[in-house]
């Protein structure tokens, strides 16, 4: 059995799977894409000390990294099920996709997140071309352009606030007829002279020029009246939802489906660590997520160290 096992391959999982093996105990890392959403960034520049670099290249370089320690690296493995030990010192179980079976001592979960997307034509297209989930990741791209938000609900408001501080002008989209957002912050945004506020509209499609966004077209949901909004940018803000659906009912889980962790990455079940955007843990950022991970593994060490020896 591993000492330490770590699900999920992305900053946080990578950190995690680093720090353990520098404990020189047995540790391995199973990933369903290694990686994982660094890999669908295009610029980083704020992955501090390091001004600038991009997704896949901050993959390769998670992977490289790992693999100067001894870990066992199972990359394109999901796991789709965890049992916990049964007494305290035990083993704890993480099924995977293909059959195979995974037991050890302790685990970090770090399967993370993704964002919910609109599903309208364009949006894949123009994905990293102006269409962007992360407003502290790629606000500044925007620099006196022209952006929408879409969704208004706290994220997507305090985004338009933030990208209002940057941008040339912000226009919020809600599909419902009220924003959803906090009060404060609604009136806020309602505050700044550059932000417009368009409720009961459903965003249709992302127009572009092939190589980059161009515009937005919703439905006015009242009238039933196409429209359109000229721009270079859209941030949707409608969710992001973690990776959490196979830990449901094992692990104590947040309404909105993030993993339950204390300040030492603990889970609800002893000897259970987890990391990164899968958890409660607020701002989802690589720095961030790496802290997380060094942290539940450090947490798993201490764990070890302390449960009677089998
Ligand atoms: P992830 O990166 O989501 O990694 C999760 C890992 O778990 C992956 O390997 C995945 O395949 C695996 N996994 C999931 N489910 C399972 C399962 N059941 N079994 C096995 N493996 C599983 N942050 C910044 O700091 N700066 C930026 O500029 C930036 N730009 C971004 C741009 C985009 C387009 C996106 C989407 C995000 C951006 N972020 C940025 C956010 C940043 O990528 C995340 O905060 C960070 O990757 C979270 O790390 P993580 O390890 O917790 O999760």
């Amino acid at each position: 059995p591993y000492d330490v096992l770590v699900v999920g391959g992305g900053p946080a999982g990578a950190a995690a799977a680093i720090y353990a093996a520098r404990k020189g105990i047995r540790t391995g890392i199973a990933a369903e894409r290694f990686g994982g959403q660094v890999l669908d960034t295009m610029g980083i520049e704020n992955f501090i000390s390091v001004s600038h670099t991009e997704g896949p290249k901050m993959a390769a370089e998670l992977a490289a990294h790992v693999k100067d320690y001894e870990v066992d690296v199972m990359d394109l493995q999901t796991a789709t099920k965890l049992v916990p030990a049964t007494q305290p010192g035990g083993l704890a179980t993480v099924e995977l996709q293909n059959g195979a079976t995974l037991k050890a001592k302790t685990i970090v979960l770090s399967p993370g997140a993704r964002w919910r997307q609109m599903n309208v034509p364009g949006e894949a297209e123009y994905r990293n071309k102006g269409v962007a989930y992360c407003p502290h990741c790629d606000g500044p791209l925007f620099k006196g352009k022209r952006v929408a938000v879409i969704g208004g609900g706290n994220s997507g408001v305090e985004a338009a606030i933030d990208l209002a501080g940057l941008v040339s002008h912000v226009t919020l989209i809600e599909f419902d007829s009220q924003l959803r957002a906090d009060a404060v912050l609604q009136a806020k945004l309602r505050s700044l002279p550059n932000a417009t506020v368009i409720v009961s509209a459903q965003t249709t499609e992302v127009h572009g020029d092939g190589a980059k966004v161009t515009g937005l077209a919703y439905k006015d949901r009242t009238t039933g009246e196409p429209k359109t909004i000229e721009l270079e940018g859209i941030f949707v803000q409608i969710g992001l939802v973690p990776n959490t659906e196979w830990l449901k009912g094992v692990i104590e889980l947040s309404p909105r489906g993030e993993i339950e962790i204390d300040a030492r990455g603990q889970t609800s079940v002893p000897g259970i660590f987890a990391a990164g955007d899968a958890t409660t843990v607020p701002y989802k950022q690589i720095v961030i997520a790496m802290g997380e991970g060094a942290k539940a593994a450090l947490s798993a060490f201490d764990h070890l160290i302390r449960s009677a020896p089998a």
